[in-house]
């Protein structure tokens, strides 16, 4: 798309994470959560197959790590959340109905910042982050259709944006951080491929115009002046996928604008055909779904103290962003290495427990950085406490102390008058020989640079 074009419409993306928690149990029953690679249907019971007049009852932990989530995200959680019913038939909901949240979520009104590809950073506003369960799962296979209810009420957090994206590398950068924190928060294992994180984008392009006064102070698009239709990308299981896919969904909504047949973009769903390059056609929808929500009669409405909010926050600990942040401001390490040390729970406790130990040796947090990063460290084998004592034994082992280097440059010097003369004769390239005599007599230890700098200031 060449500028021109680009500066003639807007895109608007927004974005919808479902994230499958890793509690030991499922959402509202004792089955075990942990389904991945069991045989199917054997972590069900009446609860989570829907079998008429078996009750739910609230899994605690899933309810706590949504909390956090919605804390992480700068959410404001709920005092008084209410589980719904959303109504609608498909073979792999065995109730007829998924318990979901609609009026009443976990968590409202947070906010991420993300980063283009230019750099640039904006705040994407997360509308938010409610519980549900998850479905079972059905394989088409050989002419028949298979169900496995393992995967049936298994929690699931889903966090949904306004519509703030306006480009594809905001939203990999917005997946890649919401996975991150998943990660830090330990509430997931957040495995795309295995499902366990999931992305589903609605986009839209819509004519540029200033003068219409479209936007509230903060320069947010009024929702009334968004298209008359949206595309909604489904079941696309990676970040690359997703990232072409939105890519391929503007061109194409652009040319329809270019050609002045805009009235013909629908309301549709489309998926990922990567053989292809390009989305196609799932479903068109002409009509929005009437779910019937209803508030879940089985289910109480919930309380969620002050105590409870307080203790949650408390052990969030330190987030990727923060981390990044305080690497920066407090430890001067440029912004490219705090991002890569900051990248896994794992890799941060790694370098701060290394900076810890390098402060009591006298040891900067900028070289414990570099040591990390130029070291390419495998941490399951390294320790930190030996990444700062390899560094200062290599630090020990560099002679760097001027009176000793020139004790050893005045002996090379009286050894060696014929290589004095020449290079006082204008060959300076003797130099090298010079150096090389101090190298012998140190063990390669003394520092290159200081050599010649003493050797030439004795030689002038
Ligand atoms: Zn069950």
């Amino acid at each position: 798309m060449d500028n021109n074009t680009k500066n003639k419409y807007e895109t608007i993306i927004g974005l919808e994470v479902h994230v499958e928690l890793n509690t030991k149990s499922k959402m509202f029953c004792k089955c075990s959560a942990q389904y991945f690679g069991a045989l199917p249907n054997t972590h069900t019971c009446p609860v989570c197959l829907g079998l008429p007049g078996a009750l739910p009852y609230i899994n605690k932990d899933a309810i706590e790590d949504c909390i956090k989530i919605g804390l992480a995200l700068n959410c404001v959680p709920a005092t008084d959340p209410l589980f719904e019913r959303k109504n609608y038939f498909y073979p792999d909901l065995a109730k007829g109905f998924q318990t979901s949240q609609l009026r009443w979520p976990q968590s409202v009104n947070g906010w991420l910042e993300v980063e283009d590809d230019k750099g640039e950073k904006s705040i994407i506003r997360i509308n938010r982050a409610h519980m549900e369960e998850d479905t079972g799962k059905l394989t088409h296979t050989n002419g028949e259709s298979l169900i496995d209810y393992n995967r049936s009420s298994v929690p699931l957090v889903e966090i949904v944006t306004e519509a703030d994206f306006r480009d594809s590398s905001q939203i990999r950068d917005y997946a890649k951080k919401l996975q991150q924190i998943f990660r830090y928060l330990g509430v997931s294992n957040a495995d795309m491929e295995r499902g366990d994180m999931r992305l589903e984008a609605n986009i839209s392009i819509r004519r540029l115009d200033e003068s219409a006064g479209d936007r509230d102070e903060n320069g947010y698009l009024d929702p009334k002046y968004f298209a008359p239709y949206r595309v909604e990308l489904k079941n696309i299981n990676s970040f690359r996928f997703m990232v072409a896919a939105v890519e391929y969904e503007i061109k194409r909504q652009t040319e329809f604008y270019e050609e002045g047949r805009e009235d013909e973009l629908k309301q549709e769903t489309r998926g990922w055909n990567e053989e292809k390059r390009e989305t196609y056609l799932q479903r068109s929808k002409e009509n929005a779904n009437d779910y019937r929500y209803f508030p879940e009669p089985d289910l109480p409405v919930m309380q969620i103290g002050v105590e409870l909010v307080d203790r949650l926050t408390s052990e969030l600990l330190e987030l990727p962003m923060q981390k990044i942040v305080r690497y920066m401001a407090e430890l001067s390490i440029p912004e490219a290495s705090a991002k890569y040390l900051a990248e896994s729970k794992e890799m941060a406790a790694f370098y701060d427990e290394a900076v810890a130990y390098g402060k009591t040796k006298d040891v900067s947090a900028k070289d414990v950085a570099n040591a990390i990063i130029n070291g390419k460290l495998d941490l399951i084998d390294a320790d930190a406490k030996q990444i700062v004592d390899d560094l200062i034994a290599k630090k020990a082992s560099v002679v760097s102390d001027d009176s000793v280097i020139e004790k050893f440059a005045q002996e090379a010097i009286l050894e060696n008058p014929d290589m004095v003369a020449s290079y006082k004769a204008g060959k300076v390239a003797v130099l090298q020989a010079l150096i090389g005599q101090v190298m012998r007599k140190t063990q390669g230890k003394a520092e290159a640079g200081k050599t010649k700098e003493i050797l030439e200031k004795l030689l002038i």
